[in-house]
C-alpha cells in the first residue's frame, strides 16, 4: 500500500496534477497515471487548434467535404453540438477563427504563432458544421477553424479518470478543472474551493464533493497576448470577451459536461445560464461583474 502520491505533469498548456489517496503500490500508481496522461496527449494530438497537423484542424484544410474522423474526434465535435444547439449557440465551437484573430494563437510548448490560411468572410455558426453519424463524417460549409477549448480538458479529464479507476480514491486536476473520485485523505468528501473572480487569495465557497467533476471558467485565467488583451471567452455574436459574468463554475457527473457547461454559462449570463445548467440537471455557480454571486438552488448540498 502507497499513500497520498502525487503526480504533476504540464499538458495542454495547463499543469495536470492526478492524487491517489492509497494507491495499491507505486510501481500502480507510476502505472495507472501514465495511461491517463497518455490520454491528455492524445486528446491534444487530436483536439488541438495550434497544430496545423492535428485532426481537428484537417478538416479546415478541407471545407465542403464530408471527411471521415476517428471516434474521439466525432464524439467531442458531436457533444460540442449539442452544447451549442441547447445554449442557443451562445456556446459556439466555430470561433477558432475569431481566437486566433484576437491573439489567441501561440502554442504553449514552441511558442510559434498559428496562421490559419482562410478567408472567412461571413462570420461561421455551429450551423455550418454537419455530421453524419452512420458515417462518422463531418464536414465544414464554410472557412472555419474548430475551436474545441472549451471541452478538450474535461474529455481528457474524463478519459483520465477511467484510467485511475482501479487506485480508488484519488483526484484529477487540470488547472482548476477537476475530478475526484471517493474520498479524501481522512475519509472524508473531497473539499473544492471555488476561487474568488476578483479577491486573489479569497474563495467564493468550498464545496464538499465525491465522484464528479467541478469545472470553472474565469475571465481572469488568460489575456489574449495580441489583439485587444481581452480574456479567452467569446460572445460569438460579437466575438469579443464576454462581459456580464466574471466566473462560472459547474459542478457534473462528468468534466466534459462540466467543462462546457461552465464556458456555455459564462456566455449565457446569470439568468439563461442557470436555468442552462438546470436543464443539463447540474449545479452550477456564477458571479457577474458587480461581484453578485448566483447559484442552482441544489448547489446547497454541496455546502456544509
Ligand atoms: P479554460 O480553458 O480556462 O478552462 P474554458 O473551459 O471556459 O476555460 O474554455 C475556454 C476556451 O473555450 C477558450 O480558450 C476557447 O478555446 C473556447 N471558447 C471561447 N469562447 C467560446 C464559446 N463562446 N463557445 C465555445 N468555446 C469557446
Ligand atoms: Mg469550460
Amino acid at each position: 500500500m502507497a499513500t497520498d502520491l502525487v503526480r504533476s505533469v504540464v499538458l495542454m498548456d495547463t499543469v495536470i496534477s492526478m492524487r491517489a489517496v492509497r494507491a495499491p503500490s507505486d510501481e500502480a500508481f507510476d502505472e495507472r497515471t501514465e495511461h491517463a496522461l497518455d490520454w491528455f496527449r492524445e486528446v491534444e494530438r487530436v483536439c488541438s487548434r495550434f497544430d496545423p497537423r492535428s485532426e481537428v484542424m484537417q478538416l479546415t484544410a478541407r471545407v465542403g467535404e464530408d471527411v471521415e474522423v476517428g471516434p474521439l474526434l466525432f464524439e467531442t465535435i458531436a457533444f460540442a453540438m449539442d452544447v451549442a444547439r441547447e445554449s442557443d449557440g451562445a456556446f459556439d465551437p466555430t470561433v477558432g477563427y475569431a481566437m486566433e484573430s484576437l491573439g489567441f494563437n501561440r502554442h504553449y510548448t514552441t511558442g510559434h504563432r498559428i496562421v490559419t490560411p482562410i478567408e472567412q468572410r461571413e462570420r461561421p455558426t455551429y450551423r455550418d458544421v454537419m455530421l453524419d453519424v452512420g458515417r462518422h463524417t463531418v464536414r465544414l460549409s464554410k472557412p472555419l477553424v474548430l475551436d474545441l477549448g472549451a471541452v478538450a480538458k474535461g474529455l481528457a479529464i474524463d478519459l483520465a479518470a477511467r484510467e485511475l479507476r482501479p487506485l480508488g480514491d484519488f483526484s484529477i486536476d487540470a488547472g482548476g478543472d477537476v475530478y475526484v473520485a471517493g474520498r479524501n485523505e481522512r475519509g472524508d468528501p473531497w473539499r473544492i474551493g471555488v476561487r474568488h473572480p476578483r479577491r486573489e487569495g479569497e474563495m467564493l465557497a468550498v464545496l464538499r464533493v465525491a465522484d464528479v467533476a467541478v469545472c470553472t471558467s474565469g475571465d481572469y485565467e488568460r489575456r489574449s497576448t495580441g489583439g485587444d488583451g481581452g480574456h479567452h471567452i467569446l460572445d460569438p455574436r460579437t466575438d469579443r470577451s464576454a462581459s456580464d459574468v466574471t466566473s462560472a463554475t459547474v459542478v457534473a457527473q462528468n468534466a466534459m459536461l462540466a467543462d462546457a457547461l461552465s464556458t456555455a454559462a459564462f456566455v449565457l449570463g446569470p439568468e439563461r445560464g442557470l436555468a442552462l445548467l438546470e436543464r443539463f440537471d447540474v449545479d452550477g455557480m456564477l458571479v457577474t461583474r458587480n461581484e453578485t454571486c448566483f447559484s442552482t438552488p441544489s448547489l446547497a448540498r454541496y455546502l456544509p
